[in-house]
């Protein structure tokens, strides 16, 4: 099995995020183990600094394929004040706004992946309509309020080839734990039938799209 490098596990580590290293390494095996039949590039939703790219983009690096990472950088609710979220650090000091993306370029360069990611700035629905369809993994990780979350899901999960990935992050079933919207949307998902669970790691789930019919 193609181990997640050292360099990246060290400059993880010291990259603004919410991915906890098991969640991130999953991420990147999942990834690399969509095969040659499932179609199209791996998209993320949510680059905020590129800690979850480092492991997506790896992975897309490896397989030889598209990856796509997806974000306003003005920071989702749950970014900017009063949100305990909130770092005061990713403040454009020309301008006194919030802007994540210097710090996404900026991962990225280190990491030596710029040449394997392409970075699209702006709302994930509007977006949607400039991916074509299949994608081969989708990972969401965006705003995580309701109308964002379910945004992500309705615009971009149907573009999902067969057997590739859906990869949703925080989801929570108990309300102490996090927001409701990631749960929501991956229970919708197992329950329409359109996709089956793979794997629990943490907060993250990874489910994998049934056959159409
Ligand atoms: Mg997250």
């Amino acid at each position: 099995m193609t181990e997640f490098p050292e360099r990246l596990k060290e400059l993880a580590a010291k990259t603004k995020g919410f991915m906890p290293e098991p969640e991130g390494l999953a991420l990147f095996d999942h990834t690399l183990k969509v095969g040659k039949k499932v179609s199209g590039p791996i998209v993320e939703i949510g680059s905020y600094c590129g800690l979850s790219a480092l492991y997506l983009g790896e992975a897309a690096r490896i397989l030889e394929r598209p990856f796509i990472t997806i974000d306003h950088h003005r920071g989702s609710e749950e970014m900017l004040p009063p949100s305990e979220f909130f770092d005061p650090e990713l403040l454009d000091p020309s301008t006194g706004r919030f802007d994540s993306l210097a710090t996404l370029r900026r991962t990225l360069e280190l990491a030596d992946l710029e040449d394997f990611v392409t970075v699209m700035v702006g709302e994930s629905t509007l977006i949607s309509g400039l991916v074509k369809a299949p994608i081969a993994a989708l990972f969401i990780d965006g705003g995580h309020g309701s109308l964002a979350t379910w945004n992500d899901f309705n615009y971009w999960s149907d573009k999902i080839d067969q057997d590739g990935l859906l990869m949703i992050h925080d989801v929570f079933s108990d309300l102490k734990d996090g927001g409701r919207p990631p749960f929501e949307i991956y229970t919708y998902a197992i329950h329409m039938g359109d996709f089956i669970e793979i794997a629990q790691v943490g907060s993250l789930r990874v489910l994998k799209r049934t056959p159409r019919l």
